[in-house]
């Protein structure tokens, strides 16, 4: 095996694999380094995402959504269903099958594309030479023109409450619970946290969620937010704002939780599992040699400019690892940026159109600024919002919760936000995406045709909306 690569990746994650399989397809040589481990012991490519992120949350999502109908909207459609019973032996069994075969994907992707595979920590010693240490130990040093670093992120710990991988569990933990908690706590109402809440108590946990913050769902548009924690309270899941977790002790089969609530007062909550779902922190640790010149943040991200380039010639970071949101297709697209950036071609990421998503039911999806954000900018606006109640197609499938909304510049006609939810949020949000992507003009939206009748009539029902020429709802006056 040759010692020296044009191109090294750290970090098999939906960051680095992909970055790596663009780098071969210019023809370059590749190593990618991946230091994942799964409990049995078993490596696995595909990082965070593929093992215990993106993949075994939407399985879950999707298998508990399905159980959810079938108890509670069967019956609207005159489908009589009794004795349904869940076997989460089974479900956690497809959930790993899915999980096993996608991340060997990668593999056999890295295969095709003639990208060699190495298990093992990697840390970048200086720029041009990476020591990769296999997982029995071994160590040697690999030269490389360009290494791209896309170690990702881990759960953050909270010092009060340390994981203890029993009762006190990260996000990891908690997709591979093997029974349901009767009583479960989540801390942190972020996207983790509520995809969470929403599988274990759709399972049937009580389910507690500690939020620190006021405001419920911050970073979407007000509206949505106000949508979407009317429809996790309907669900059941009590969601408590402005309560901040202070302690937590594990003793005798429960977890003792306490917080301080929205008024200041102590108060605590016994719960028999704990999710900490607080956030993530970039993979930074035992990365860098000393002397690397490559600079972390306050916060551990690696610092690097729009390109992804982190100042020291032909060091790339990309991904979790640096600033933006931690998303699994943000990374994915810096990984091909700079794989074409090494190659010498044309490459750029656009942030602005990134979409955001959120598994739950119904779905939650957005692109580009909220309502709240255009106004605090002073720029003229105007709003166009279609509910999926009149939307024919959701109605058939009893799932006519939600809108979609545009917020569009008054003066020039620009889309500069689209927020869903409702059912296939997260899908019709691409539409949203690639008329931003384009350019694309509220008018735009409005004049090309969407087949009847599909969800997808609700973006330009909304567009029409905007400027008051809605078809198939009321325009307000
Ligand atoms: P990672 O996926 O974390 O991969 C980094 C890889 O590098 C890992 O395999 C790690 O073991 C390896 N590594 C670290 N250090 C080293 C080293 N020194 N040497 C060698 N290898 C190393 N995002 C979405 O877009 N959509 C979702 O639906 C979604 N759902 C999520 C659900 C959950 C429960 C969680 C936890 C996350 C979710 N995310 C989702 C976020 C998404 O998983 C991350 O944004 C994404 O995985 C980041 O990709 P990455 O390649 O930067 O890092
Ligand atoms: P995210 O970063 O989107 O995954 O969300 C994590 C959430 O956890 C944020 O909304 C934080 O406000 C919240 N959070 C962080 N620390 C605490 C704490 N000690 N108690 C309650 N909520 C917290």
């Amino acid at each position: 095996m040759a010692d020296s690569y044009d191109v090294v990746v750290i970090g098999g994650g939906p960051a680095g694999y992909p970055a790596a399989i663009r780098a071969a397809q210019n023809r370059l040589s590749v190593a990618c380094i991946d230091a994942w481990k799964n409990r049995d012991g078993s490596t696995a490519l595909g990082g965070t995402c593929l093992n215990a992120g993106c993949i075994p949350s939407k399985v879950l999502l999707e298998s508990t959504e399905l159980l959810h109908r079938a108890q509670h909207e069967f019956a609207a459609h005159g489908i009589r269903a009794s004795g349904i019973s869940v076997d989460l032996a089974a479900m956690q069994k497809r959930r790993a099958t899915i999980v096993k075969g996608m991340t060997q994907g990668i593999a056999g992707l890295f295969k095709a594309a003639g990208v060699t595979a190495l298990a093992g920590h990697g840390k970048l010693l200086a720029a041009g030479r990476v020591a990769y240490t296999s997982h029995d130990g071994a160590q040697r040093e690999i030269s490389a023109k360009h290494v791209i670093l896309a170690s990702g992120s881990v759960p953050v710990e909270l010092k009060a409450m340390p994981f203890d991988g029993r009762q006190i569990i990260d996000s990891w933990g908690a997709l591979e619970l093997d029974a349901v908690p009767q009583r479960l706590g989540v801390i942190g109402a972020g996207v983790i946290g509520l995809e969470l809440g929403s599988v274990w108590r759709r399972l049937g946990s009580e389910v507690v969620v500690l939020e620190a913050l006021p405001d419920f769902l911050p970073m979407a548009d007000g509206a949505v937010s106000k949508e979407a924690l009317r429809h996790f309270k309907k669900l059941g899941l009590d969601i408590r704002l402005g309560t901040k977790v202070t302690a937590a002790k594990a003793a005798k089969g429960a977890v003792d939780v306490a917080y301080t609530d929205a008024q200041g007062a102590a108060q605590s909550v016994k719960v028999d599992t704990l999710v900490v779902a607080v956030g993530r922190r970039p993979n930074s640790r035992e990365l860098l040699a000393d002397g690397t010149g490559v600079k972390l943040d306050e916060r551990g991200f690696v610092v690097v400019d729009e390109a992804c380039r982190t100042g020291v010639p032909n060091v790339w970071a990309v991904g979790d690892l640096v600033r933006g949101p931690m998303l699994a297709h943000k990374g994915k697209e810096e990984g091909v940026m700079v794989a074409d950036l090494i190659a010498g071609h044309f490459a750029e990421v656009n942030y602005k159109t990134i979409p955001s998503v959120i598994y739950t039911a119904p779905e939650i999806a957005w692109v580009g600024e909220t309502e709240e954000q255009v106004k605090a900018s002073g720029r003229p606006y105007k709003v166009g919002t279609f509910p999926f109640m009149a939307s024919g197609r959701a109605r058939a499938m009893e799932a006519g919760a939600g809108f979609a909304k545009i917020v569009s510049a008054a003066d020039d006609d620009e889309i500069l936000g689209v927020h869903v939810i409702g059912p296939m949020a997260g899908e019709l949000i691409a539409e949203a995406v690639l008329a931003m992507e384009y350019s694309a003009s509220t008018e735009d939206l409005q004049r090309t045709i969407h087949a009847h009748p599909t969800l997808s009539e609700a973006l330009h029902e909304a567009a029409l909306a905007a400027d008051k020429r809605a078809i198939d709802i009321p325009n307000k006056a």
